[in-house]
């Protein structure tokens, strides 16, 4: 007889994020992506014997910015450790980072899942500097020799640590998103984790459903996409799960994410902390923050994802898969704001937002900020089918023709001669021509045959090229089908 264990699968996320700091987080070379190899370094961030570090005030204060987002507590003074480890990426060999005492702690951030929200608790933030890059000539295995770009070096990061309250790769994926979407917001961070902006190091291990004890996990890396990162711990659950059943053990270890074979691959034995024989940065002082200084960049706070949603609902009364398409970012949650203001149709202009705008910007890889219909011009054409003026299929092809050429829909409106026909006398017209074109459907309605009612409606639709209100070519033909003096009466 064969028993089957159910796993549960446990993950926790470590994130770092590069800080947009104009300069480095210990010296004042340009922290800009980009430039040519080794263009922006000095004695510090090259790690030059006796250079001496000076702490980025900006840096902190996007750490703290942070931290109160993810509402953590703040250590009043906290220092920098040296993290000591072979890095060929940095001749000092060790970074200056944070150990026992980080910036701040015991955080949180709301994560959507299957309806509810689920609260992820926030371990740990702290600060520490970026290594260089290294580029290896050829393939891994048969380089000849590696290039290095320092760079990067000195860029400040921000490192933050979730509790392990993640359980499925799909929350760990919506975890990141939501995490993405605060830095964003706060503009601390760019979140291109194409571009290495944002690095996500994923831990996952399994247990016995219903146990509290924790396994033993892996740490996967490597993973530069939201996608990547779940379907790297769907792949790393199942193997764990595949090892366990066969009776064998997990090993604590770190390992790769390869993206074109779609696995994980080991990559190194597990280092522990005190590998690292951490000790104070002799060359910082401890780094005090005032009480009045977290209250200045209290107050600077923007409207956070998880208010803005709120609001949204509240104010604007649209559905929650709505509410979270378009808060997704900033930018795109402010131009939803001002079509919504200005036509006064919150629900409309959210469907037309979200199917209409964000299918064509999607399809041509473009950014909301680059759409080239303004929020107002959306809500002027909106306010044009509001208003009966055009009618809906009119209006998709107006917005078409907004979105290539930049005309405000009025004018194509316009030039086109496209105002919708609503007016009894013209339409009744059409509606004769159509009558005396199709008896056969004519005589089919009378006998009781309902559907053929949207037959001559969509004839009338089409003589009139699409211009004809719908509505008002309903009554006529109902009016006209019993029996009785169109216009006539009432
Ligand atoms: P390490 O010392 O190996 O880096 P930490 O305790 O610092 O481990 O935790 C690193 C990350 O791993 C955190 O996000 C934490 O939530 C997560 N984590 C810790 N233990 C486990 C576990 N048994 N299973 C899954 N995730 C874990
Ligand atoms: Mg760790
Ligand atoms: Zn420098």
């Amino acid at each position: 007889m064969s028993t089957t264990v159910t796993y549960e699968a446990v993950i926790g996320l470590e994130v770092h994020a590069q800080l947009l700091t104009r300069s480095k987080i210990f010296c004042g070379c340009s922290a800009a992506f980009g430039a040519p190899p080794n263009s922006q370094t000095c004695p510090v961030c090259l790690g030059m014997p006796g250079a001496l570090p000076v702490l980025n005030r900006r840096a902190v204060e996007f750490a703290i910015k942070t931290a109160l987002a993810l509402g953590c507590d703040i250590t009043p003074v906290c220092r920098f450790h040296r993290k000591n480890y072979f890095y060929p990426d940095m001749p000092k060999n060790y970074q200056i980072s944070q150990y026992e005492l980080p910036l701040a702690w015991r955080g949180s951030i709301e994560v959507p899942a299957d309806g509810t929200t689920r609260r992820v608790r926030i371990h740990r933030l702290h600060l520490e500097e970026d290594v260089g890059k290294l580029l290896h000539a050829g393939t891994l295995q048969a380089a000849d020799y590696s290039l290095v770009d320092f760079n990067r070096s000195g860029v400040p990061l921000m490192e933050i640590v979730s509790e392990p309250d993640i359980r499925t790769p799909e929350e760990a994926a919506e975890y990141l998103r939501q995490l993405r979407a605060i830095l964003v917001y706060l503009k601390v961070c760019d979140g291109n984790m194409e571009e290495g902006s944002l690095r996500c190091d994923a831990n996952v291990s399994l247990r016995r459903a219903g146990s509290e004890e924790l396994g033993v996990k892996a740490e996967v890396k490597n993973m530069n996409s939201f996608k990547s990162v779940q379907k790297a711990l769907a792949y790393e659950i199942q193997r764990q799960t595949q090892v366990l059943e066969k009776g064998g053990k997990i090993v604590q270890e770190t390992r790769l994410w390869d993206a074109d074979q779609e696995l994980t691959l080991p990559m190194r034995s597990k280092e522990y902390a005190h590998d690292y024989r951490y000790f104070p940065e002799p060359d910082l002082v401890p780094l005090a923050i005032s009480q009045k200084w977290i209250d200045e960049i209290r107050a600077t706070l923007p409207e956070l994802p998880q208010q803005r949603r709120a609001r949204f609902a509240r104010e604007y009364g649209i559905p929650d898969y709505d509410v979270a398409v378009l808060t997704t970012s900033r930018p795109l949650a402010d131009y939803y704001e001002k079509v919504a203001k200005s036509c006064q149709e919150p629900k409309l202009a959210s469907n037309w937002v979200m199917v209409e705008l964000l299918g064509h910007l999607n399809k041509d890889g473009r950014e909301i900020a680059d759409s080239p219909i303004p929020p107002a011009e959306l809500a002027a054409l909106l306010g044009l089918l509001k208003g009966g003026s055009i009618s809906g299929k009119i209006a998709k092809t107006v917005f078409e023709q907004m979105y290539l050429t930049g005309k405000s829909a009025e004018l194509i409106v316009k030039e086109q001669g496209l105002i919708q026909i609503s007016d009894q006398d013209a339409l009744l017209q059409i509606v004769e021509e159509v009558l005396a074109k199709h008896p056969g459907p004519v005589a089919d309605y009378r006998k009781g045959k309902v559907q053929s009612l949207t037959f001559l409606v969509g004839m009338v639709m089409k003589s009139s090229r699409g211009k004809a209100n719908p509505q008002v070519v309903g009554e006529l033909l109902l009016t006209r089908l019993k029996g009785e003096e169109p216009g006539g009466g009432g």
